[in-house]
């Protein structure tokens, strides 16, 4: 075997050894042969690199390994892959752009085949007159408005990391983003799919014209992260794009009044299309990382947006103006133009980005709060920073309670890890006493599985997992993911742990 491709499953000695005695890895081997013949060997692969670039995501947890890698261009490729992984009882998880911030995508368990989708890329029909288009799940979120953009639509739910994620997987985390306040999560943009369920049969799901008949199985595969299966074309909404826009900054004194700025202009009736809230520690990050022009001196910004047509867009911007300085604003700025307005946006879309400044690595939370309790749950998360010793940026979708703290820290410093995780649950643990959810937009996956029992009964997680059965027995699908098992991904990782490179 010496000089094949598989160099992790077939070089090292200890796995020829393994080859030589163990029936199961011959089953690998026999796996492998067949993806393969199906898909061509440059888009099977086994290699070290690929199956340490495959293994992770955007979050944190560093806990799994891929098995193999497989590559497909086409839905019936995928379903061979899901076929193949049926007959020899593997698991397979679904990849689209990797910037999953929950652990969605990391291959847990017995080191599951990694499906990855980014090269399913293509915008396969646009209908303007039925305003929708059909896509594959490896669309990159971005491309996909860039593409309608000049047709005078766009792809409403705009996830910060709409330059690199894909549309499978933001169906499958159901991704919001700072335009989903008026517009709605990707739920409400999500028309039907075609899904390759976890025994490898294909079914069509939900109505590309109008709203299908029986249960809402469209509604329960949006957000399920890739547990029910594997979306190979998806139908989308196209948003009009708005006639005119006013895009405004608002800067604070205090992060308590520009909390409560947000809560009045909603609670007085408007419901603008962006409500962004970022603190003094994110301004001054943004700043120095883009100059997007934000006042230095601020406590907090509110980047906030409005759209429609242009005499109401013009009568509620000035409504909402006098409503933030009536909350302390100490100025109110509109954007001149558009490039003043896409130079706003880049320092909010760049936060994430700005934070290599201060410190290599950061955690992002992502809680949602009742809007009239942002202020209170705030405070408590400067508390919690600070009694962790951590810097804390705050730059979150204020309009929807969405919270993002964001802890800023070295991973070389020892044990910095642990006490941020510990800091977070904290975080977790006071918005749902304040009446929040576990996430707004970024799902569960293995970073909040632990918590699910904080928020849900055990007959409710039973009723969600008998849900999970009916489309997948053989939980062969994403499996260690979002419902505590009792032996969660890391416990798995655990018990089926096998030296690097090594398939077992
Ligand atoms: C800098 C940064 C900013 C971010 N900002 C936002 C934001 O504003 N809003 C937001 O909601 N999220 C945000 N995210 C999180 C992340 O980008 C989203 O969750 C995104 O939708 C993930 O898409 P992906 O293609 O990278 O999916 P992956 O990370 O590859 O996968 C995510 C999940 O989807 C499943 N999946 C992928 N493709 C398919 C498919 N075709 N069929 C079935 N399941 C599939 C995977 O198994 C996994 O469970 C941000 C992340 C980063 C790094």
């Amino acid at each position: 075997m010496k000089g094949s491709r598989h160099g992790s499953t077939k070089e090292n000695g200890e796995n020829a050894a393994l080859g030589q005695a163990s029936g199961h890895t011959m089953a690998v081997d026999l796996l492998i042969r067949e993806l393969e013949e199906s898909l061509g060997q440059d888009r099977v692969r086994a290699d070290r690199i690929e199956i340490g670039l495959f293994s992770g995501d955007a979050s944190t947890f560093d806990l799994g390994q891929a098995g193999l890698v497989c590559m497909p261009r086409t839905s019936s490729e995928v379903q061979t892959i899901i076929e193949a992984c049926n007959r020899h009882q593997r698991p397979f998880v679904a990849r689209g752009g990797g910037t999953g911030l929950a652990g969605g995508a990391i291959p847990c368990g017995e080191r599951p085949v990694v499906i990855a989708l980014s090269g399913m890329d293509q915008i396969l029909e646009v209908d303007v007159s039925a305003r929708l288009a059909w896509v594959e799940p490896g669309v990159i979120n971005l491309d996909l408005t860039r593409h309608l953009t000049p047709l005078g639509y766009h792809f409403a739910p705009d996830p910060s990391s709409q330059q690199a994620s894909t549309l499978g997987g933001n169906l499958a985390n159901n991704s919001g983003g700072p335009h989903c306040l008026s517009y709605g999560v990707t739920n409400a943009h999500i028309l039907a799919m075609e899904l390759v369920l976890p025994d490898g049969s294909v079914a069509m799901i939900g109505q590309d014209g109008g709203d299908a008949v029986g249960y809402d199985l469209r509604g329960i595969v949006v957000g399920s992260e890739g547990m029910l299966g594997v979306a190979t074309k998806i139908a989308v909404k196209l948003t009009p794009n708005p006639p005119a826009i006013s895009t405004l900054l608002a800067s604070f004194p205090t992060v308590r009044q520009a909390a409560s700025a947000v809560t009045s202009v909603i609670a007085n009736g408007y419901v603008p299309a962006a409500i962004e809230l970022m603190d003094r520690n994110a301004v001054k990050l943004i700043e120095d990382f883009v100059h997007a022009g934000y006042p230095r001196d601020a406590e907090a910004v509110v980047l906030l947006e409005l759209d429609g047509l242009e005499a109401g867009v013009t009568a509620t911007t000035k409504e909402v103006s006098h409503l933030m300085t009536g909350a302390g604003a100490i100025s109110v700025r509109c954007a001149a133009d558009d490039a003043e307005r896409m130079l706003l946006w880049k320092g909010r879309k760049a936060a994430f980005g700005a934070i290599s400044q201060a410190q290599p690595d950061y955690y992002l939370h992502d809680t949602v709060v009742p809007r009239t309790r942002l202020v209170e749950v705030l405070d408590e998360v400067y508390r919690i920073a600070e009694k962790y010793e951590l810097m804390v940026i705050n730059v979150f979708h204020a309009g929807d309670g969405n919270l993002h703290p964001i802890l800023a820290y070295d991973a070389r410093e020892k044990g910095r890890l642990e006490l941020v995780h510990q800091a977070g649950r904290e975080i977790v643990e006071a918005s749902l006493a304040a009446g929040g959810v576990l996430s707004g937009e970024h799902g569960i996956g293995v970073e909040k599985q632990a918590y699910m029992s904080l928020m849900f009964s055990s007959i409710d997680l039973a009723q969600q997992d008998l849900v999970r059965t009916v489309f997948d027995p053989e939980r062969l699908s994403n499996p260690g993911k979002v419902l505590p098992t009792g032996a969660t991904c890391a416990e798995l990782q655990y018990m089926n742990h096998v030296p690097d490179g090594v398939w077992a």
